[in-house]
């Protein structure tokens, strides 16, 4: 019963062909050794032997109908199967019984009682089906012993029953063959042999079993090893379990082997999908606990009609979902935001955006864009490092979060540009309005950065859903514009969009773009103005002033494209090719006159240009002494330190620095103190009021009285009368510039401007 029972788990069909016919031997050598050991104890006074052949034909018979029985029995599931397997014992232990008889000889006749030996076959038949049935799969010790008990009794019954079927009459006549050897010897050596053979049998079962026990613990620590939960279920039933899977359901496995897997443990998202492709689902733990997103993959282990159960046997790998979950939940989160602050990205806010445009369309709400630039930004970073930008980007982020009610949202697209999308929010534009009105508020408190307070402050642009845009892309690019106009009206304001904005704009970028060429293809040109001196109007100097001959426009004033060049950042190339080519032009005059450049404050608040002015002195072979860079206020104020710092390092080149447009700007008396001019120029604004206006005579007055005290010589600017010249000569002014004295020319006109025509357009 245990060989059977090991049969029928064998999967590979040579081992259990190999099992099938150790049972049959087994069980045969068992019946037949019955069989004969009872016929050799049977003395029926008279002499008795054995014909060999159809004793071997008895065990042969056994071993064969055996094998049949209980390969029967284990390859056909449930009932039919035990009744066959039952069918073939119970013929098998009677054929050989009758064949044994017949080999059988004795000194007399042998008589049968029919109904005796039929009795004997209903017996071995009953018997064996119930031995079949009483052992089921012969899967526990119960089993097998109640199972082998049962057969032990068939095989008993059939044997003893049929043996009191025989009447035996002696008959002298009948000729009995010799027996090899004694009956006693021959009972031993029979018992001795089969009980071998069994011995060997069980004696592989064992060994196999205890190889299996090993390799059963081996794959349990496998099992337990692996990072994967790993579960057997028959049906529903969960059977087993890895460490893995147990820590994950929290529960041991002897309280899993009560539950069913799905249902009372697992939920599968897809309940209907086959076995084999992988699942996902929800793993409940038992403790309690939030719910463990879980995916699981099956695969038989053994079919439920191998075994005679109803199910298969299958086993699960269930993997713990959690960690790729939010893993995948982080990478999600890196797409959609701005490292830095949080804030939704670039391609976020253009989704959220045309969804918001979507629903506005429909329910009648107002979309407002907002544009932000950080006014002081690039200031800031430049002065305080990269870690001041950063603290200022992450500051403003809160802020705009704070400020902002969701629906609205705030993004970031990158550097200093921040958006404000309003949905919602109340009529527009008053509701736009009140929000850029906050938010410039709330921008405008300073950033505390290593207990420094940083000024940042922010100019806004505002589009408006339909009026300036149906699409998010128009929304923005009109938006940026009006951001543009809000920077040109003195920062830290907000601007809404006009439709002319766009007209002028174009225009502007068209100049930019023109102007970017214009600088490689030398339509930039320099005319020189000279400066006089007042009392004897001796050239002293000229003042290089840019012009733009296009091809188109003809002779575009600076006062027009400068501007331009600032915004657009051209005006740093621009600059330096203004200084490079009038540094030249003074070289090779032959007065060592000075040359004055106007600097614009985007190129003073550039930390290199001592370095730029260096190299084209170097270049140019201009002593620095004779240039003189004119910076008004306006640039002064616009980054006080970096602006005083390149001053200092420029005027200790050697290079002299001029007050430009004096008088224009706003604290001039604390500006002079300051920094150690070597000039002031007054506004042409106050000369050409001398005479009309007191206030402006008395503001040339005090400035050059302020310029004696200070013994820093004033220059007028835009003198064009004789009147001027006579006034400005009366208050001792240094020197002079304007119409009057010349107006500016192309370099190659400089050779008329000998001291003699100057003195006579003086005089004049
Ligand atoms: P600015 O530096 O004050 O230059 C003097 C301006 O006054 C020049 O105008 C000049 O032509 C004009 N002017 C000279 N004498 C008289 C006069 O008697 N009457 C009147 N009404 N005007 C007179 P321009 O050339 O149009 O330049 C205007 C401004 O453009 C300059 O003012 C200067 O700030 C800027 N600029 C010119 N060239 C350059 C340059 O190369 N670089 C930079 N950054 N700015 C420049
Ligand atoms: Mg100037
Ligand atoms: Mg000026």
């Amino acid at each position: 019963m245990r060989l059977y029972s090991r049969m029928r788990t064998a999967g590979d069909p040579a081992v259990r062909a190999a099992w099938i016919f150790l049972t049959g031997l087994v069980a045969g050598c068992s019946v037949w050794t019955t069989h004969f050991i009872a016929m050799l104890a049977y003395d029926s006074g008279l002499e008795t032997g054995f014909l060999p052949l159809g004793t071997l034909a008895s065990l042969l018979i056994a071993v064969v109908f055996m094998a049949a029985a209980f390969g029967a029995a284990s390859s056909a599931p449930g009932r039919a199967g035990k009744v066959a397997g039952g069918v073939l014992a119970g013929v098998g232990v009677a054929s050989m019984h009758y064949c044994g008889m017949s080999a059988y000889v004795t000194q007399g006749a042998l008589s049968w009682d029919l109904p005796i030996v039929t009795a004997s076959l209903a017996i071995s038949l009953v018997g064996s089906i119930a031995a079949m049935f009483v052992a089921q799969d012969a899967g526990t010790r119960r089993l097998q012993l109640l199972g082998g008990l049962v057969l032990t009794l068939a095989i008993c019954g059939l044997h003893f029953t049929g043996m009191g079927a025989i009447t035996v009459t002696p008959d002298a006549a009948v000729h009995v063959p010799a027996q090899l050897l004694s009956s006693g010897m021959m009972t031993l050596s029979v018992a001795l042999i089969v009980s071998l053979i069994i011995l060997t049998a069980l004696g592989a079962v064992l060994i196999e079993g205890g190889a299996n026990a090993q390799a059963v613990e081996r794959i349990r620590r496998l099992a337990d090893a692996a990072y994967e939960g790993i579960v057997v279920v028959r049906g529903d039933r969960i059977q087993d379990a890895n460490a893995a899977f147990c820590a994950l359901a929290g529960a041991e496995v002897a309280e899993l082997a009560a539950l069913r897997l799905e249902g009372d443990l697992l939920s599968f998202d897809d309940e209907g999908a086959p076995l084999d492709t992988r699942r996902e689902g929800m793993l409940t733990p038992r403790g309690g606990g939030a719910p463990i997103p879980v995916d699981a993959f099956a695969r038989v282990l053994q079919t439920g009609r191998r075994t005679g159960e109803e199910a298969d046997l299958v086993v699960l790998a269930v993997r713990d979902l959690r960690e790729r979950r939010s893993a995948e939940e982080k990478i999600r989160y890196l797409a959609e935001h701005d490292g830095l602050t949080g804030l939704a990205n670039r391609n976020v806010m253009q989704s959220r955006l045309a969804h918001a445009l979507e629903q506005a369309s429909v329910s009648g709400d107002g979309v407002a864009v907002i544009c932000i630039d950080l006014d002081h930004f690039k200031e800031a970073n430049d002065l305080h490092g990269h870690l001041a930008g950063d603290a200022i980007l992450t500051e403003v982020a809160r802020r705009l979060r704070a400020s902002v009610v969701a629906p609205s949202f705030a993004a970031r697209l990158g550097g200093d540009e921040f958006v404000v999308v309003q949905i919602g929010g109340g009529e527009q534009p008053a509701a736009a309005a009140e929000l850029c009105a906050n938010l410039l508020e709330v921008l405008g408190a300073p950033v505390e950065f290593n207990d420094q307070p940083l000024q940042v402050g922010a100019s806004l642009g505002v589009s408006l859903y339909r009026e300036d845009g149906e699409t998010g892309e128009a929304l923005l690019a009109n938006a940026d514009m009006a951001l543009y106009r809000a920077k040109e009206d003195g920062r830290g304001g907000y601007c809404f969009f006009k439709r002319e904005m766009d007209e002028t704009i174009r225009e502007r970028r068209t100049l930019a773009r023109e102007l970017r060429q214009a600088i490689v293809q030398e339509e930039l040109v320099l005319h020189y103005q000279p400066l006089a001196r007042a009392q004897d109007g001796e050239v002293c100097g000229f003042e290089a002033l840019v012009r733009w001959r296009h091809p188109q426009r003809g002779m575009v004033p600076p006062m027009e494209f400068i501007p331009v060049a600032e915004e657009s950042g051209l005006i740093l190339p621009l600059g330096e090719w203004v200084m490079r080519r009038a540094c030249a032009d003074a070289a090779v005059w032959e007065k060592p006159l000075r040359i004055a450049v106007n600097l614009s404050p985007v190129q003073l608040n550039q930390p290199n240009l001592p370095a730029v002015v260096h190299e084209i002195l170097l270049e140019t072979g201009l002593a620095p002494r004779r240039l003189e860079l004119e910076v008004t206020e306006t640039a002064l104020f616009k980054d006080y330190q970096r602006a005083l710092d390149n001053l200092r390092r420029l005027k200790a080149l050697g290079v002299r620095i001029a007050m430009d447009d004096f008088g224009t700007g706003f604290s001039s008396l604390s500006t002079l103190q300051s920094f150690p001019f070597d000039k002031i120029k007054i506004d042409k604004s106050f000369v050409e009021n001398i005479h009309r206006h007191d206030r402006a005579t008395a503001i040339v007055r005090a400035v050059l009285s302020l310029g004696r005290s200070l013994e820093i010589p004033v220059t007028a600017e835009g003198v064009e009368t004789a009147e001027q010249l006579e006034f400005l000569r009366g208050e001792a002014c240094a020197e002079v510039q304007g119409y009057a004295i010349g107006r500016p020319a192309p370099v190659d006109a400089l050779e008329g401007w000998t001291d003699e025509a100057v003195r006579k357009a003086l005089a004049g």
